[in-house]
């Protein structure tokens, strides 16, 4: 669900940080990939889920208004933690994080102490890891009813961690002219372009078992490509090509063209969207074998 009348997106600006992510096609995609790409033991189980839990993808956007402190699980602002704001004048490099430094930014994300207006800035981490934490134990429990819930939030939050534009606080542009990017990337590109569209699961490391190291992992991935994502709207800066009509059906005049213009965006979206889904199977798995293991 993506908001995209200016005048409604005036709250959500006021409030910080975007209420919600990828429009459902995205999140559906993200969902069943994830599941069909689950090692035997856990599809055995999950798998016959996935009808379910496909139509479901949608519920931790849709109850973002009712459950109290929810709209701020869908994203982290790393710019609350030290990290410069997106400059459109640069190619961006990565963030590349030492260890020691990625465990101290992952503390500080998690520590409800840490000087920074969390429902501004977001919590996305610990709403990571505390759904795989109760989806393992409702599935030691027995409580299929429980883990289909949980789940759903899990893959759902793994999912808007690889949304760029859920690690900055210009989700929604840098100047008021951009307003609309964020629904424009989210929503529009995945709709129009189906190159834009996850293929499959991507190969994700054993050792990205643990749901908020994970999740932050994606967004100091994708800070760099709201940067790019940004830019792109203002007509693909740094291609040395101008903008083309790649996509069917992308009106002229329509603001945030250039994101639907520009060819890397696919490419982009797509990626991210395929990590998702391997990352979020990677997880599920996690929180299979955990409820599986000897109580502790
Ligand atoms: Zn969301």
């Amino acid at each position: 669900m993506a908001v995209r009348c200016a005048a409604l997106w005036l709250p959500l600006l006021l409030a910080g940080g975007p209420a919600t992510a990828w429009e459902r096609l995205a999140h559906e995609a993200v969902t069943r990939t994830a599941l069909r790409a689950l090692p035997p033991s856990s599809r055995a189980v999950l798998g016959p889920w996935e009808e379910e839990l496909a139509r479901r993808c949608m519920e931790p956007d849709d109850e973002a208004g009712t459950i109290p402190g929810e709209r701020e699980r869908h994203f982290l602002d790393l710019e609350a933690f030290g990290f410069p704001e997106p400059d459109l004048t640069k190619v961006p490099g990565p963030l590349t994080l030492t260890p020691d430094a990625a465990r101290a930014l992952l503390q500080q994300a998690l520590d409800p102490g840490f000087p920074r207006d969390r429902a501004r800035t977001g919590v996305l981490p610990e709403a990571a890891r505390s759904q795989q934490r109760a989806l393992s134990a409702a599935l030691r429990a027995g409580d299929d009813a429980a883990a289909r819930r949980h789940a759903v939030f899990l893959i759902h939050y793994v999912a808007d961690a690889h949304q760029p534009l859920h690690a900055t606080t210009r989700y929604n542009g840098i100047d008021a002219f951009q307003r609309g990017v964020h629904g424009a990337f989210e929503g529009d590109l995945v709709a129009r372009c189906p190159g834009a569209r996850p293929r499959y699961a991507a190969a994700v490391p054993a050792a990205e078992a643990e749901g908020a190291a994970v999740v932050l992992t994606a967004l100091l991935e994708g800070h760099p490509l709201a940067t790019t994502v940004l830019a792109a709207d203002l007509g693909c800066p740094w291609t040395g090509k101008p903008p083309r009509p790649r996509c069917r059906a992308v009106p002229r005049a329509r603001a945030n063209a250039g994101v639907l213009a520009c060819t890397h965006l696919e490419v982009i979206a797509r990626e991210r969207l395929e990590r998702a889904a391997g990352r979020a199977a990677r997880l599920l798995h996690a929180a299979w074998e955990e409820a599986r293991a000897p109580a502790r």
